[in-house]
């Protein structure tokens, strides 16, 4: 089974991620981690895209697509993939349904956490004191919210016409969101 976990930045998709991949073997394909590991390690890639992830702008979709376009073969060996913070933007989403096309897989469910809005900045200004992430900082935290509601909610009518994408209440604990998503993977 192939998924994507959708929605806005710190709606939660890293954890339930993180719990999938435990108890389902799947594998978390992360483009944030992947960018993040790439500043770390001191690339040129990563050098690219660093003063971009700061401010909260997306990275270009060519790069994106190319990180995932790597990691695609392994995910298939295993139980399938998760997919988190990609696809976020339309020919992102398309690129993504063509790579899936050459190796006859395909996405099977597009599973979308509704957090509000209040919610998302509490708990993201909650992370920026707990981790220090760069980018959780107030102002990029908006930039990064912008960019959600401008190039990434447009994909959710993308999917829609799909049939793949099931909307679960992000709202309530890890754990009760975890069973919401058990449900509908169960569908
Ligand atoms: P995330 O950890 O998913 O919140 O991503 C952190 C940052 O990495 C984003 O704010 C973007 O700057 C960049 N990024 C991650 N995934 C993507 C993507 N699919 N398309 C464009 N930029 C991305």
């Amino acid at each position: 089974m192939n998924l994507i976990l959708f929605g806005p930045p710190a709606a939660g998709k890293g954890t339930q991620a993180k719990r999938l991949v435990e108890q389902r073997g799947m594998v978390q394909l992360s483009t944030g981690d992947m960018l993040r590991a790439a500043i770390a390690s001191g690339s040129e890639l990563g050098q690219r895209v660093k003063a971009i992830m700061e401010r909260g702008d997306l990275v270009t979709d060519e790069v994106v697509i190319a990180l995932i376009e790597e990691r695609l073969p392994e995910t298939q060996a295993a139980g399938g993939a998760i997919f988190d913070g990609f696809p976020r933007t339309v020919p992102q989403a398309r690129a993504l349904d063509d790579m899936m096309a050459w190796s006859a897989n395909r996405i099977d469910v597009v599973v979308r956490l509704k957090v509000d809005d209040d919610s998302l900045l509490a708990r993201v200004a909650k992370r920026f004191e707990e981790q220090g992430r760069t980018d959780d900082n107030p102002d990029s935290f908006k930039v990064r919210l912008d960019a959600y509601n401008r190039n990434t909610a447009p994909l959710l009518p993308y999917y829609e016409g799909q049939g793949k994408l099931v909307e679960v209440d992000g709202m309530g604990s890890i754990d009760a969101v975890a069973q919401a998503i058990d449900a509908a993977l169960a569908r």
